[in-house]
This record gives C-alpha cells, sequence and structure tokens, in this order.
C-alpha cells in the first residue's frame, strides 16, 4: 500500500496532507456515464452485464496547527463477510451486491493505514464527511469517540439505510452550512484559521459536501468527494447514473470551475485514480493536460 504525503507552508503554519486508499469499487459500465442521471438510468444500467474499471477509494489526513482532520473513512473490511449487506432493504441490498463491485485488503483499512504514520485513531481531532454512501463511511466504527461532522441537509435527506451499517456509539454533529465562501453560497469554517472549510457541492446526493483546504489566498486544495469521479469528468460534465439531482451536480461543477479560473485549485476526486499524484505534484485544475 502507498501512501501520498505532502506538506505545505500556508500563512496558519505547516500542513501535511496524507492520502491513503481504502479499497477499491467498480460500478456497472452503463452506470459510469448516463445522459439523465437518475432513478430511469440506473435501473437501466442493471441490465449491463460488464463493470468498469476499478476506483481507488481516497481517504484523506490533514495535520494542522489545530488538530488532524480526517476527510472521510473509506470502506470497511466488513464488505467482504457474506452477510454484510443483509440487514439492509431488499433493493438496496440487491444494489450493493449485484450492481457494485467492492475490493479491499486487510491492511487497507483505515485504522491500520493511519498507524503505519505514527497516527493512533483515538488521535484525530475530527472526521469530516463528504456523504454518508457506505465507500465514506466504511472507516466510522474505528472512531467512537471522535466528533464525526455531517452537513445537516446530507444528514436529514439521507437513505434510510445507510445508518444500518453505521456504528452505534457515533458522536455526529450536523453542520449548518449558513456562511458565504468564494462562490459557494453555503459553507461552514471548520478551523479558527478559517483555512479549512465545507462547503456545499450538492447533486451527487442531497446534500453533498466537499472540503477545501486554503493555503493561501490563491492556492486551494480541493477535497471533492463525489461530485465528479475524476477530473476530465469534472470539466466534461461527465456523470454516473446514480446521481440525485443532476441539475444541482452541473452547478457544483461549475462553482468549482470557476474557481480554478480564480485561483490554483488542486482538485482531489474520492475516486480518481490519479488524487494521488496531482496532491504530490501539486497539479491544478484547468492547468493541467485534460482540459
Ligand atoms: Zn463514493
Amino acid at each position: 500500500m502507498e501512501i501520498f504525503t505532502k506538506s505545505f507552508e500556508s500563512k496558519n503554519g505547516k500542513i501535511k496532507v496524507h492520502g491513503f486508499k481504502t479499497g477499491k469499487l467498480a460500478i456497472k459500465k452503463a452506470a459510469l456515464s448516463a445522459k439523465n442521471p437518475g432513478f430511469l438510468s440506473t435501473i437501466l444500467s442493471f441490465r449491463d452485464k460488464f463493470f468498469g474499471e476499478w476506483l481507488p477509494i481516497w481517504v484523506w489526513l490533514i495535520e494542522h496547527p489545530e488538530g488532524l482532520f480526517l476527510i472521510d473513512t473509506g470502506l470497511s473490511n466488513d464488505v467482504k463477510q457474506n452477510n454484510y449487506f443483509n440487514q439492509l432493504d431488499f433493493i438496496s441490498k440487491f444494489y450493493f451486491e449485484k450492481q457494485m463491485k467492492f475490493e479491499i485488503e486487510d491492511n487497507e483499512e483505515i485504522d491500520k493505514q493511519l498507524k503505519k504514520i505514527g497516527i493512533n485513531c483515538s488521535t484525530i481531532s475530527k472526521i469530516i464527511l463528504t456523504h454518508l454512501h457506505i465507500d465514506h463511511t466504511g472507516g466510522l466504527k474505528h472512531f467512537p469517540k471522535i466528533p464525526v461532522l455531517v452537513n445537516q441537509r446530507e444528514w436529514e435527506t439521507k437513505d434510510g439505510s445507510f445508518p444500518k451499517l453505521f456504528p452505534e456509539n457515533l458522536k455526529i454533529e450536523q453542520i449548518k452550512l449558513e456562511n458565504r465562501f468564494e462562490n459557494f453560497e453555503n459553507s461552514f469554517y471548520l478551523t479558527k484559521g478559517k483555512d479549512l472549510i465545507m462547503v456545499e457541492t450538492q447533486g451527487h446526493t442531497r446534500g453533498h459536501s466537499s472540503i477545501i483546504l486554503k493555503l493561501n489566498e490563491d492556492k486551494f486544495i480541493f477535497f471533492a468527494g463525489d461530485v465528479a469521479y475524476n477530473e476530465k469528468r469534472l470539466v466534461e460534465k461527465i456523470f454516473s447514473a446514480t446521481i440525485k439531482d443532476n441539475r444541482k451536480n452541473i452547478k457544483s461543477c461549475n462553482d468549482i470551475m470557476n474557481l480554478a479560473t480564480a485561483k490554483g485549485v488542486i482538485f482531489l476526486p474520492s475516486h480518481d485514480p490519479e488524487s494521488g499524484v496531482r496532491l504530490m505534484n501539486g497539479i491544478e485544475l484547468l492547468n493541467s493536460d485534460v482540459v
């Protein structure tokens, strides 16, 4: 397993960002690209016999002067047990078992990877979730006493089956995104230094959020969750069938593109194979080869 670590000097001090691949997933080829994302496209994709390529599942750790912030928690190793999805309703179980594929090595769960860089799960200050899908929340079981920050809208509009896979002793803190940050209407400052910001990027789910690390006035790292599965898809507006709200997702992508025309933005989606390399080399959106 390869861990991607990059140090930055910011106006608030030294900051380190680590990227971990916590397993991988695949969805049906037909579901990867949909003209009209939504329920019907998702159902139609069931007929496809073929899965698309494996996609990594990134988790990010920010070592910040104000503490250790973990963005998402990746996949749970329990996904390999035959009964993992048994507690879900019939449709969710069918979807996860037949329409998706998951793989994770024993040493790829987030607790083991944090240990590898000398960090104990109990020392994490806050967990910040982009959304509540199982490939982002599977590792929550390792953090029973740590505050878990979620956009209130995401918590209130979540699929009813998801909490069945959450650990019992979760410390969820619902965040109201009431500030404006740059061109994002709904955002929330996660640090006193106002350099770590949750911004609402609706579409993939109803309260999907991204996290921005502001290194200085002109340089931002954008932890994008599932706004787009990779940078090329953001630029070309290619979306998976499973998008909850296509119109809002396009608006979120436009907001990100507008930010990237004004500032240097390193764009790091949760399932982009290139996210780690982009972090290491500081490759900015709209300055890379894909455009
Ligand atoms: Zn995802």
